[in-house]
């Protein structure tokens, strides 16, 4: 069983934890109330700076997630077609001894990981850990979900800056809200736009759909899904044309602006209207509107800008727009939070071959002094079933459910299927977990220690434990499975740690904080540092805001921000627009739920029991829908079922479906074909799609 630390367990006898929820990314601070070794009862914790008291209807349900019966509880291994139980030990037995078999017979880059987000938010230690443990036996392969999520922002970011900068909407007057729908996807950043609105920011919202906060907008504009990047570059030819952009700032601090200006010349208002639908006359209000009122800040939507063909330009676009207008290191603007002062889980020794993808995208292998250190994930469903440039016959996948969260499921079902040996790390068993040969009991946040070192990302120097309040059946933290595991490989040597609170303490070292200090005197966090405004360095190539890339020249890319048509969109593929006549936009997080998980929970099912797919009642009429009526959806790839609603929310000619339902599975329909050319990111907000009435 578990080995834990000892001041866990003096923890777990206390009648109030506080602690960090983890329903979704964000980390909201909450009060976890404990009697007799059960919870019975969580609620928001007031002093923490991100929710202040809140929980939204996610962290509320958190008890019925942590004590729902459809939790695993014990290690299952597959024999003849039907689960059997079977103990830690044997699992981590035939785990190592299979993994020493696809080493022997087929060499040690046929393993691979891939993790998710929901078991694994444990800062940066347990994928360092699972790296670690993948080079010590010697395989590159290590994937992950920011082959499609965020870090294209980071990188990004890090190209134009050298460092990733945040928004800060709380101390702005002007917030664009682009592609981003907080009420479901981020809901504490509602109350931040709120409170600078009554302090009289101006709010102007980018978005296909008129989301809740569109409607209280100054400004909403509704670009054609696709089309971010052209509306991106209009802005900044509106600005730098009419001289609004901020000369002082622009002399000292960027790199490449006569470039930039000569290439945005061929992007005005007027061509940009024609790719964007919206008109001249509102590029231009909205440009002037973000140039000239200060503070202003841009907050892109998770993911929105990230999933096209030309993602990380888009993500350059946003940071340039910043710089140009003098936005950056200042209250408001853009921001840099300090993180703390950490050791790094570094990586002993290399393995002789590089990741899957590594050469096709170096940049999203590493870029400047970081390393992410993982191949392109939307690779790997054609690496399985090719065989090229290597069979891989082993996998380990945790806290990920690939099957509906991957694009074109179809495409990676049978991919998977392939594999000889499948581990899977979850808490539910997921449509993923019925493929694989062993599935492993997670324990929820509620279960498990973890360093909450990342609100920094979100633009809050505040760090905290996340901590473990009960046990549950034998469920163990990813963090304590890769532990083991790697002592059950015979790499004592390289983990050295006994425990998970030695990992976070040995992480923790040149803070001087330990997990005794952090749970004894800091237990609901601590602001860290204060964020420091004004300029400080740019770690680019030129030390500066790189508005022309040198990196990216260097790679034979566009060192500016370009946009080009999506692979399927009506402009760029005519003839297939005529047999797809529809926009398909997928995706859009739902406030109930987190990708696939959560469907369990009976109080969130009853808020939101079916998927729909959201349509313009102009689209209704043209296909004869009426509102509640089930359709067919097909593209390219495949076709649902799903039920539509009829809304003025959304463009005429457009479809919304969200992700994550297994009735309606939207990624049937999705390409996990790489699309951005310099990090591989799949195309997902703007397909190309027909719909009909079910017959
Ligand atoms: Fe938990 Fe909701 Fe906060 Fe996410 S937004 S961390 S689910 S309370």
């Amino acid at each position: 069983m578990p080995e834990e630390g000892e001041h866990m367990k003096s923890i777990a006898q206390k009648g109030l934890i506080k602690t960090s929820c983890l329903m979704c990314s964000l980390g909201c601070g909450m009060d976890v109330y404990l009697e007799d070794g059960r919870i019975t009862k969580v609620e928001g914790m007031k002093e923490h700076p991100l929710n202040r008291g809140i929980l939204c209807p996610k962290g509320e349900a958190a008890l019925e997630y942590v004590y729902s019966p459809d939790r695993l509880k014990y290690p299952l291994i597959k024999k003849n077609g039907n689960w059997q139980r079977i103990s830690w030990e044997e699992a981590l037995d035939t785990i190592a001894d299979k993994l020493t078999t696809i080493k022997e017979t087929e060499g040690a880059r046929s393993f691979a990981t891939a993790i998710g987000m929901s078991v694994l938010l444990s800062g940066s230690i347990t994928p360092a850990l699972i790296r670690r443990f993948c080079y010590i036996y010697g395989s590159p392969n290590c994937f992950s979900v920011e082959s499609m999520c965020y870090r294209c922002r980071i990188i990004s970011y890090m190209l134009t800056f050298g460092r990733f900068r945040v928004a800060d909407p709380r101390n702005s007057k002007c917030i664009f809200l682009w592609a981003s729908n907080p009420m479901n996807s981020f809901p504490t950043l509602v109350e931040d736009i709120h409170q600078a609105r009554k302090k009289g920011a101006k709010f102007i919202v980018i978005d296909p759909r008129r989301t809740p906060l569109a409607k209280e907008a100054d400004i909403h504009v509704q670009p054609r899904p696709g089309s971010d990047s052209a509306l991106l570059l209009g802005l900044m030819n509106v600005i730098i044309s009419e001289g609004l952009y901020d000369k002082d700032f622009v002399n000292q601090w960027t790199f490449g602006f006569d470039q930039l200006a000569e290439h945005v010349k061929s992007y005005s208002p007027a061509e940009v209207e024609k790719l964007t639908w919206v008109s001249a006359d509102t590029i231009r209000e909205i440009a002037r509107l973000y140039a000239t009122v200060k503070p202003a800040c841009i907050v892109q939507g998770t993911n929105a800008l990230d999933q096209h063909s030309y993602g990380l330009q888009n993500s350059r676009a946003v940071a340039i727009l910043q710089a140009i207008t003098g936005n950056v290191d200042v209250a408001g603007g853009f921001i840099r939070a300090p993180r703390l002062r950490e050791n790094i889980i570094e990586m002993p020794v290399r393995p002789e071959e590089k990741a899957i993808g590594q050469d096709r995208y170096p940049i999203f292998f590493g870029i400047l002094k970081r390393e992410f250190g993982e191949g392109q994930t939307m690779l790997l469903p054609e690496t399985l079933l090719s065989g090229k440039p290597y069979p891989i016959k082993g996998m380990i996948i945790a806290g990920s459910n690939p099957l509906l969260t991957w694009p074109n499921s179809k495409k990676v079902e049978q991919a998977l299927k392939k594999l000889d040996f499948l581990v899977v790390m979850d808490q539910f068993m997921s449509q993923t977990a019925n493929l694989a040969d062993i599935v492993l009991p997670a324990a929820t946040f509620l279960e498990k220690t973890e360093l909450c070192d990342y609100y920094s990302l979100w633009g809050l120097p505040w760090v905290m434990l996340r901590k473990k309040v009960i046990s549950y059946g034998e469920c163990l933290s990813d963090l304590e499975f890769w532990l083991k595991l790697g002592k059950k490989m015979g790499y004592e040597e390289y983990f050295p740690w006994r425990n998970v609170e030695q990992v976070i303490d040995y992480v923790l070292e040149p803070s001087g904080l330990t997990v005794k200090k952090l749970s004894e005197e800091k237990p609901s966090g601590f602001m860290s540092d204060p964020i420091q405004y004004g300029v400080t360095d740019f770690p680019t190539p030129s030390k500066k805001i790189e508005l022309y890339s040198e990196v990216l020249a260097k790679q034979g890319q566009s060192p500016l921000p370009i946009f080009h048509e999506p692979p399927e969109s009506p402009l760029g593929s005519p003839e297939l627009f005529k047999e797809y006549p529809l926009i398909l936009t997928t995706g859009a997080r739902q406030l109930e739920f987190i990708h696939t998980q959560l469907r369990h929970i009976p109080s969130l099912k009853k808020r939101l029991s079916e998927p729909f797919a959201e349509i313009n009642p102009k689209t209704a009429r043209e296909y004869d829908l009426s509102d509640s009526e089930m359709a067919m959806v097909e593209t390219k790839r495949g076709r649902i079922e799903i039920k539509v609603k009829v809304t003025e929310d959304i463009l005429p000619g457009v479809i919304s479906i969200p992700h994550g339902w297994a009735q309606a599975n939207v990624n049937l329909l999705t390409d996990e074909t790489p699309a951005d050319p310099v990090i591989g990111y799949p195309s997902l907000k703007a397909l190309l799609c027909r719909i009909e009435k079910k017959s």
